[in-house]
């Protein structure tokens, strides 16, 4: 499978390029910004769009979603459980100096067990709160990947002190639905390094004890 990690934006959240090589189907995963680069990236692999999803409703993760859905008709996936905060954009954008992004309407709610198929491809929806209270991760098992969000990290974990953020629920999260995953499993953060299962098992001081 196409897969390209794209960091955009001032906060360089990892917005992902999905495409199957032979339907060339494509999903988006946390179109924050630049969503030029992104489409440039869907053009090079001739890809159509057919799904964008959004790990949770921070203003990094969501604010090319409009301009993404309007360029490629592509659904928005994202969990209910983030409308309110995805209703505060305005109060988002002020946090980091910026202007608020166009709303973007949420066509599916992205639910525990939900699977998308891209090509021959599934991608489950795990619900993993902490972060935000809709912060979702997929879970792509025939390419032993997840997409975290803002849940788990190389090294560290998501910032809970942010409206709707739950220092237990995260912990919680991160134990029940992503470690028992395979250890060789690539963890794609929201922000920085790709890292796998089995190294934050081992190392992720915010871990231990877990
Ligand atoms: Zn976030």
């Amino acid at each position: 499978m196409i897969h390209e990690i794209l960091p955009v934006g001032p906060l360089q959240c990892n917005c992902s390029v999905f495409g199957d090589e032979e339907t060339r189907e494509g999903l988006v995963v946390d179109p924050g910004d630049e969503i030029g680069r992104v489409l440039q990236i869907v053009a090079k692999h001739g890809l159509t769009v057919k799904a964008i999803v959004v790990t949770h409703a921070h203003i990094d993760h969501i604010g090319g979603a409009q301009k993404l859905k309007q360029a490629t008709g592509a659904p928005v996936y994202m969990n209910a459980n983030d409308a309110q905060l995805q209703k505060m954009m305005d109060v988002q954008a002020s946090w980091l100096g910026m202007r608020a992004p166009e709303p973007v309407s949420i066509d599916v709610s992205a639910e525990e067990t939900a699977s998308l198929v891209i090509g021959a491809t599934e991608f489950q929806v795990l619900h993993t709160p902490g972060h935000t209270p809709g912060s979702i991760s997929l879970w792509i098992p025939s390419e032993r990947k997840v997409v975290a969000g803002d849940t788990l990290f190389r090294d560290s974990i998501g910032r809970t002190d942010l409206p709707g953020g739950d220092g237990r629920q995260i912990l919680r999260s991160i134990h029940d639905k992503l470690l028992p995953l395979p250890g060789d499993t690539a963890v794609i953060p929201g922000h920085g390094e790709t890292t796998t299962i089995a190294r934050e098992k081992e190392y992720n001081y915010f871990l231990q004890g877990l």
